[in-house]
């Protein structure tokens, strides 16, 4: 079998049983999911040109497998979502390394016993490192904000460093702000690693898949049941019933081709998007991205080089590291942060965290709440800063609570309109 793409203009909406709006990992896991476990068909609406949503990798002009939309690394801790990806491809053993660019000297990231050692030098770096261990124990992983708040000196001096040379230009290139102002949690992903583990991630299980992301998603989605409308944005086909005419009426169905569609609907865009805005859009962070490809056989010593102190982009990218590729060529790929402000030319690749922009979002999530067959999941439509392994997992949730209630045939009623 092959993936089954189909026109949207020639979908008879009675046919299917569900909606699943995106092909990231929140659409296709679901759309899997809810096809094979409810036997059911399952029509993917999705507005980009292809399927994968932002692990999309393709072979560029000189041969390299490259991600279009960032560099993804997959790392988890939780064995069910491995093995279920596990049933779909096998796997390149890659353990993550990244390297920051010091003024020309490179030091691991997260700040480690090794980066000690080199901007500190031996003799000093062991003083600092027997106080950290004092102080937080060994093999520990301390945020940069716990550092921050301890009056030890010795313990000043590294937090200063760390805070100067490995946070504050990155963070103000990549979201604008510094990293006094971003949410904690955002500067919690990279900790300072009190130990000589190079890695970027210490999970269980990490690698990449072996033919790439794309050819994932296409045996997840080859699977009877499942069409994929490509260029088909679900706020174009979606008519939106609300309770009432008041700005913030509840929503009281959702109609396709002018039927209200009562089974289960999966959405992963932005759900501002699909109100149109009408709160005010939702802030988040875009990104733009340069290719570079080389006649040599590598560029850098590591999968990724963070410009901490200098540079206008954030990172660079080398992805036959990732990949493991062999090639007598290779592509890298700068990144560059920017403001979103165009949600019909650029990608709203990070939800920028914090009390009112939560607070924002909420407002349209209430909309939604009542709306029993309206499932908001993913990146986007909840707002989160989630990497793969954690929507897969919530998508593989989901999937099941919607199929007990497809089951008891909770979706089966037509909700007043
Ligand atoms: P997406 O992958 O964004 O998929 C959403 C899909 O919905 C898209 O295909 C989009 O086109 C489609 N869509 C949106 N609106 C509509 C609409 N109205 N109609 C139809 N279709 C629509 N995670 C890791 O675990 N490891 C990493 O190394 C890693 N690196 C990352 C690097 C970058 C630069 C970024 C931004 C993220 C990274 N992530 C990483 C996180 C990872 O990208 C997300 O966890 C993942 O994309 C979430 O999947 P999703 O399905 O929720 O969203
Ligand atoms: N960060 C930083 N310097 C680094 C690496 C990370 O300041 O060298 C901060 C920055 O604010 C970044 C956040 O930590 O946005 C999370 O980094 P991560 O690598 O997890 O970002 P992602 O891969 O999700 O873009």
């Amino acid at each position: 079998m092959s993936v089954s793409y189909i026109d949207f203009k020639d979908v008879d909406i009675s046919k299917y049983k569900a909606i699943v709006v995106g092909s990231g990992f929140a659409g296709a896991v679901s759309a899997r999911q809810l096809a094979e476990k409810c036997n059911c068909k399952v029509l993917v609406l999705e507005k980009r040109s292809h399927i994968g949503g932002n692990m999309y990798d393709e072979y560029d002009d000189a041969g390299i497998l490259v991600h279009r939309y960032g560099p993804h690394i997959f790392h988890t801790n939780d064995s069910k979502v491995f093995n279920y990806l596990r049933q779909f491809t096998g796997w390149i053993g890659y353990q993550h390394h990244v390297l920051a660019d010091w003024y020309g000297t490179y030091i691991p990231v997260p700040f480690n016993k090794n980066s000690m050692e080199t901007v500190f030098g031996e003799e000093r770096a062991a003083e600092l490192i027997q106080k950290l261990i004092d102080v937080f124990g060994d093999e520990r992983k301390v945020t940069i904000n716990e550092l921050r708040e301890q009056r030890d000196q010795d313990l000043v001096e590294i937090a200063d460093f760390v805070y100067k040379n490995v946070f504050l230009y990155y963070t103000q290139k990549q979201w604008g702000q510094t990293p006094d102002q971003v949410d904690p949690s955002v500067t919690a992903r990279v900790p300072v690693f009190i130990s000589r583990d190079n890695r970027y991630f210490q999970d269980t299980y990490q690698g990449m898949p072996a033919s790439g992301y794309t050819d994932l998603f296409e045996k997840m989605l080859d699977f009877e049941g499942i069409d994929i409308c490509l260029n088909t944005d679900a706020t174009s086909v979606f008519e939106l019933v609300f309770q009432g005419g008041e700005e913030d009426s509840a929503l009281s169905a959702i109609k396709v081709k002018d039927e209200v569609f009562t089974g289960p609907i999966v959405y992963s865009g932005p759900l501002d998007e699909l109100f149109l805005g009408r709160f005010g859009r939702l802030p988040y962070r875009s990104l733009n991205f340069v290719y570079e490809t080389f006649d040599e056989e590598y560029k850098f010593p590591c999968g990724t080089v963070n410009y901490t102190v200098s540079q206008d982009y954030t990172r660079i990218t080398e992805f036959k590291h990732l990949t493991g590729q062999t090639a007598p060529n290779t592509t890298i790929m700068k990144e560059y942060s920017c403001e979103y402000t165009d949600p019909e030319t650029q990608i709203p690749y990070y939800a920028i965290i914090n009390e009112e922009n939560n607070a924002h979002y909420q407002r349209y999530r209430k909309m939604t709440e009542s709306l029993s067959n309206f499932f908001p999941l993913g990146r986007l439509a909840e707002y989160r800063y989630y990497n793969m392994d954690k929507i897969i997992g919530l998508a593989l949730e989901l999937s099941e609570e919607i199929a007990a209630k497809m089951d008891n045939g909770d979706f089966n009623a037509k909700e007043s309109v």
